[in-house]
């Protein structure tokens, strides 16, 4: 895609600290981190997000992330990694080009906002239906 800031990133059009590179993916830091060690896995074809992703490139992103995440273990040592991604305006996905974050935090950095919430007990009756729904959508 043209005008995808990721797949410039990919051609090498747009400079990127890269971390990992193999057939279908590409790892590189985030220049806007979270914490320290902040990645970002991409797979080098361009899908928008997880209804556009395949099969094959949805299983290289997340192979990626495993061996990238080991390496954020060896490498910083932090007390946990947050794994996110985001499909959708609505949900705050600012770059269209599917990407999965891995977010480390060590023992100095704050509490990430997006680790907690609140745990409210659900309505069990809607929960039920809901999950119906889904379970039914997937026949
Ligand atoms: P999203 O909200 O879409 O899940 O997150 C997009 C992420 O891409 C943000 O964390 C942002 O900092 C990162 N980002 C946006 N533009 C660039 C860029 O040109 N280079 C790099 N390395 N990261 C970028
Ligand atoms: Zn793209």
């Amino acid at each position: 895609m043209d005008d995808c800031i990721f797949c410039k990133i990919v051609k090498g059009e747009i400079p990127a600290f890269k971390v990992y590179e193999d057939e279908q993916v590409f790892a590189f830091a985030d220049i806007n981190p979270i914490n320290r060690g902040h990645t970002l896995i991409i797979p080098k074809k361009h899908a928008e997000n997880i209804w556009e992703m395949s099969e094959e490139d949805m299983q290289a992103v997340h192979r990626a992330a495993k061996k990238v995440a080991r390496a954020i273990e060896k490498a910083l040592h932090p007390e946990g990694i947050a794994c996110m991604q985001l499909n959708g305006k609505a949900v705050n996905q600012v770059v269209m080009h599917y990407h999965y974050h891995l977010i480390p935090k060590s023992a100095d950095e704050p509490e990430m906002a997006l680790t907690r919430w609140e745990l409210k007990p659900g309505d069990m009756d809607q929960i039920k239906e809901i999950s119906e729904k889904i379970a039914a959508a997937l026949s």
